[in-house]
């Protein structure tokens, strides 16, 4: 089908597959896709490996903010599609982390930290045909995005998810640990001052529980249609 080259932005809690679906739609439409969460966790994992976050997850923000002026963390493609550099380094394992995903939140609270990454994900999206997943993307960093789609998910069925997709990537960790985290990241991301994570008024709820990627995209391709026509 034919796609104009609008902006797609796709906002929602954590692990309701919006990535997934993201980097489909992408592929699919011919897509420039970008994870904004990539570079939260990569500044979370700057921040870890600096030692400017305490043992109990307490931020060093005066050290952050000072370290953003001078830190160089980007988005470079490959052949097999994009990948997180902090400088030279590609860090698309190392984000991954159950200790990054501890962290991020209250690092992705911080003024400054958002600052710094919208300031690359709106030079990144300047292109156009972009499909753009986060917490704030259809609010506050494309607001004039087209399309905006806000997932939701079962709780259960995101923590099994996320758990899946940790063991297929070598990492160990049990349902309660991951469930635990992605209700607090949730409860953080909806409650900080700035950018908190909402529906946009003008977005589309998607609640993927019971859907496969496929459903998905017979869903957003009809949204398509209806808006665009064939
Ligand atoms: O998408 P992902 O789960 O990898 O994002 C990690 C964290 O980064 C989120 O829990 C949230 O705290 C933060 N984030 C954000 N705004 C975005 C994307 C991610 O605050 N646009």
């Amino acid at each position: 089908m034919h796609v104009p080259d609008i902006i797609i932005a796709i906002d929602g809690y954590s692990s309701t597959g919006k990535s997934s679906f993201a980097k489909l739609i992408a592929k699919e439409f011919s897509f420039l896709y970008l994870d904004s969460g990539a570079m939260y966790r990569a500044v979370t994992l700057f921040a870890m490996r600096n030692g400017m976050i305490s043992e109990e997850g307490a931020v060093d923000t005066g050290s952050l903010n000072d370290a953003l002026q001078s830190l160089d963390i980007h988005f470079g493609k490959g052949a097999d599609g994009w990948h997180t550099f902090i400088g030279e380094e590609c860090v698309d394992q190392d984000i991954r982390t159950i200790g990054v995903s501890s962290n991020v939140s209250p690092v992705a609270v911080i003024p400054e930290v958002r600052r710094y990454v919208d300031t690359k994900l709106v030079e990144y999206g300047r292109a156009g045909r972009v499909v753009m997943d986060g917490r704030d993307i259809g609010t506050t960093v494309f607001p004039n995005a087209d399309i905006k789609i806000f997932m939701v998910a079962d709780d259960n069925v995101r923590a099994e998810r996320r758990l899946k997709e940790m063991r297929a990537s070598g990492q160990e960790a049990d349902f309660a640990t991951v469930l635990a985290n992605l209700k607090s990241r949730d409860y953080i991301d909806s409650h900080r001052e700035t950018s908190p994570l909402r529906q946009a008024e003008d977005a589309v709820v998607l609640d993927n529980t019971d859907m496969t990627l496929e459903d998905q995209m017979e869903w957003i391709k009809a949204l398509i249609k209806s808006r665009y026509g064939e």
